[in-house]
């Protein structure tokens, strides 16, 4: 029996699909500790959009630990924090028209964010509903799991999950529904038994979901009804954002302007843990420490975020880098669903966090598990685990992606075969 299976809680997920001992990383390569070497298609679920280790950062990260600065301060205020403010300010507010966002420091982890995001639209509105959508995923804590739709998850809290309408998510009623339009008409309505609510939250890309993209219209005709009826615009940014899908903010493609915006996993570039909320300046109502924690900002992350900030976004180099890794990633995809089942299989997602849905679970779960004998890191999402996820580190190389392409490709030709066999 390993250490793991001795001592580690059952409630472990992702190494139960990679039994192997990871020792070592660099880019997009993660090498075990019998020396063999995988290629990174899952970067911690979003988090490692620079690759591991990245040099560049690695360096500014030695140096400032090397010279003592500050590691840990509270939310004082610190070299590390001035620098990740000046430079989140200048190379992603400012360009964006964002530059009257405050950025409010949380707990370094996703869900923080979300709760923190979540309790500052009903203080702001004095309402207590936040409207959400079905395969929303927001992190596991009390208030943002209630914002989340997956069972499983939900099931894990063992109190009652409140104060948050569900909304059924772009197309998740068929194409050519849009489902702005009943929302509006619950608002519209006052017997529909919708309290108006505080807020909506919604991910661009429902990365735990199973990749489900909102088209650019109805993230904006959602926009519309949040003006027309009094609700603030939460966009979760945190799997899509930092450059994922193609821009820094998932939602710059459609033009729309959210009030609150929540963002954690690559915020810090190298894997730290580290998360912000960043919303306009006149809903900053807060008192001080009315949302507290004792690890808000992580002085190592602001390095490392900061240094990311000067190196990828200065210009739209990076951006037009990651489109064009994603065009060539979900050609790649396209192939393999021409060649092993046109009507059965489906390209989801946008940029680089593109995937291919198959019709179960079963079959998503035998490509992936192929997948990693033949070298490559990669994970499922969906309310059934049937989309095979690509959540590849944006600066991955072609040959990279090549290899990753490979392997899925002779993964899925077993998966269908085995899957007519058993049908016959
Ligand atoms: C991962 C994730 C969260 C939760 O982040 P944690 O750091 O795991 O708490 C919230 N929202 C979205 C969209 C996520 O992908």
């Amino acid at each position: 029996m390993s250490i793991f299976e001795q001592v580690e809680s059952e409630v472990r997920s992702y190494s139960r699909s990679f039994p192997v001992v990871f020792n070592q990383a660099r880019g997009a390569e993660l090498t075990t500790e019998e020396g063999r070497t995988y290629i990174d298609f899952l970067a911690g679920a979003g988090t490692l959009n620079y690759g591991h280790n990245n040099p560049e950062l690695k360096e500014a990260l030695v140096e400032y630990i090397s010279s003592d600065g500050i590691t840990h301060g509270l939310d004082m205020q610190s070299s590390a924090k001035a620098r990740f403010l000046e430079t989140f300010h200048e190379y992603i507010l400012k360009p964006r028209e964002m530059e009257d966002f405050k950025v409010m420091f949380t707990g370094p982890t996703g869900t923080n964010a979300v709760e923190a995001a979540l309790k500052l639209a009903r203080k702001v509105k004095g309402r207590s509903t936040i409207a959400a959508f079905t395969n929303g995923f927001h992190g596991c804590s009390a208030g943002a799991l209630a914002a989340t739709g997956n069972q499983h998850h939900r099931g894990g809290m063992g109190t009652s999950l409140n104060d948050v309408f569900r909304l059924p998510f772009d197309g998740y009623l068929g194409e050519g529904v849009d489902t702005t339009e009943y929302f509006e008409k619950l608002l519209n309505d006052p017997s529909s038994g919708l309290d108006h609510p505080a807020a909506v939250v919604v991910e661009t890309v429902q990365g735990e979901g199973g990749l489900n993209a909102a088209s650019a219209e109805w993230l904006r005709n959602l926009e519309a009804v949040c003006r027309r009826h009094d609700m603030l615009l939460i966009v979760d940014d945190i799997q899509a954002g930092c450059g994922r899908t193609g821009s820094f903010f998932s939602f710059e493609e459609a033009g729309i302007r959210p009030d609150i915006v929540t963002l954690s996993k690559s915020l810090s570039a190298y894997g730290l843990p580290f998360a912000v909320v960043t919303y306009r300046k006149d809903l900053d109502i807060w008192s001080p420490g009315e949302h507290n924690g004792t690890f808000r900002g992580n002085n190592l992350a602001f390095v490392t975020a900061a240094k990311a900030f000067e190196l990828f976004w200065k210009d739209n180099s990076f951006a037009e880098e990651v489109q064009h890794k994603a065009a060539h990633l979900r050609d790649g995809l396209e192939k393999i669903i021409r060649h092993y089942g046109p009507a059965t299989l489906k390209l989801k997602g946008r940029g680089l966090m593109s995937g291919i849905e198959c019709p179960d679970g079963d079959m998503a779960g035998a490509v992936i598990k192929e997948a990693f004998e033949n070298g490559l890191v990669i994970e499922t999402s969906g309310a059934h685990d049937q989309v095979v996820k690509c959540l590849v580190p944006l600066t991955i190389t072609m040959a990279q992606i090549d290899f990753g392409l490979n392997v899925l490709d002779k993964a899925f030709a077993n998966a269908t075969a085995e899957r007519e066999q058993k049908a016959s």
